[in-house]
């Protein structure tokens, strides 16, 4: 039943402990920006802070890319521009799928028009690069795309190998890093990625909404001189980078608001330095890692590909998987997220990113999940989980000590 008008009270949130792969908890610093006075997209202001948020974007990326941009949009976004902009009818794409947003990847690459290769590899393992190298010298492709950190599985994809593929047949490298940007090393540069894309919600803990973009030259000659229009208007670089590095000729009304929320989480990033923020992600990662694993639970991926921002963890046999989502969700205000796809109701995904990546966070996820299991009746030890990861928290001090 729809509710009648005057039913509809004050807007009242819940006041939530983020610890799903995105969104995540949001800076005091940045929701702080989200109330500054709403400019025009064409004050000068605005037109400085676009200046600023593409430098503090390079430095994140690691690249010196003139076409670094933000496109407007959720990571999704990101990923059809990338795709849209490199594709003609009738061009080959090799897409690397090892979880839905690999599957993603292939479903937008077709829709442009492109012949698809799936070089695909179990959920829960990364693509294996010599099965795309194969598919690459078989099959000449104009892109290889790839998954950085596949947020359906936790799973880290090695770049370097897949880069050097793109490098000998002369592909453009996509790289997608929606859930790697500011939480583990993304080399745009030194990789040589193409076009590498993200979403303002994860490890830069901003609002939903923006796609932060980074493009080389050489394929930005490319979609400069392509043969056939881009198929969407308002993703086509060619138009949108005269807005952003050109000549500022309008093409939307930028979102400033949120646009200032990224400036002031990039600038967060640039102040805590990016080697400083990994090791923060992987110090909670390992943490995090340490208490499930003293509960007896058994972690997706397998060590040496497990992503450091995303955590998935299998349910164990007996147990309600959604039930124990709830409980955290209605007794600790916290939010970790299920399994997608062929996993649903067989894992839990917990994130580590951003703002959200924090000691009280990860001790209170291990002790809230170590309750709502008991009560299920899953034999753990009490306390097991947190001393855990108290133990790698006190080796990491000491080893920060010795210095
Ligand atoms: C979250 C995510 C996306 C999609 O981002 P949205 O902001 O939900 O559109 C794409 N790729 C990866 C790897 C992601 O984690």
């Amino acid at each position: 039943m729809e509710k009648p008008l005057d039913k509809i009270g004050p807007l009242d949130p819940p006041e939530r402990i983020l610890m799903a792969p995105g969104p995540t908890n949001l800076p005091p610093r940045v929701v702080q920006a989200l109330t500054a006075p709403l400019t025009g997209h064409k004050d000068p202001y605005y037109l400085d802070v676009m200046d600023e948020v593409a430098s503090l974007l390079r430095y994140v990326f690691e690249t010196s890319n003139p076409t670094t941009l933000v496109v407007q949009g959720t990571g999704g976004a990101g990923m059809e521009a990338s795709l849209v902009n490199l594709l003609e009818p009738g061009d080959t794409a090799v897409v690397g799928v090892a979880g839905l947003f690999g599957q993603r990847m292939v479903e937008i690459a077709s829709r442009c028009g492109a012949r698809v290769v799936t070089v695909e590899a179990e959920w829960g393992r990364p693509v294996d690069p010599d099965d795309l190298r194969r598919a690459a010298l078989q099959s000449h492709p104009k892109v290889i795309a790839l998954v950085h950190g596949e947020t359906s599985t936790g799973v880290e994809q090695p770049v370097e190998p897949v880069a050097e593929i793109a490098r000998e047949t002369g592909a453009f490298l996509v790289l997608d890093s929606v859930a790697t940007l500011g939480g583990i090393p993304v080399h745009a540069d030194l990789w040589g990625v193409d076009f590498c894309y993200s979403g303002s919600q994860k490890c830069l803990s901003v609002p939903p909404g923006l796609a932060p973009i980074t493009v080389s030259e050489r394929a930005m000659q490319h979609i400069r001189s392509r043969s056939s229009k881009v198929r969407s208007w308002y993703f086509d670089l060619s138009i949108l980078e005269k807005y952003w590095t050109r000549e500022r000729i309008y093409h939307h009304t930028a979102p400033v608001i949120t646009m200032y929320a990224l400036r002031e989480a990039l600038r967060l990033i640039y102040e805590e330095g990016l080697e400083e923020r990994f090791r923060r992600h992987r110090l909670h990662a390992a943490a995090l890692t340490a208490g499930l694993q003293a509960m007896g639970l058994e972690l997706l991926a397998e060590e040496g590909f497990r992503l450091t921002t995303v955590c998935a963890v299998r349910v164990p046999q007996g147990v309600d998987e959604a039930k124990v989502r709830n409980d955290l969700l209605a007794r600790y205000n916290i939010e970790i997220s299920g399994g997608l796809g062929p996993l649903a109701g067989k894992i839990w995904r917990i994130g580590i990113m951003g703002h959200s990546a924090q000691r009280g966070n990860i001790v209170l996820v291990l002790s809230a999940l170590e309750e709502s299991l008991r009560q299920q009746g899953y034999p753990v030890q009490p306390g097991a989980a947190e001393a855990a990861a108290s133990r790698v928290y006190a080796e990491a001090s000491a080893t920060l000590a010795q210095g």
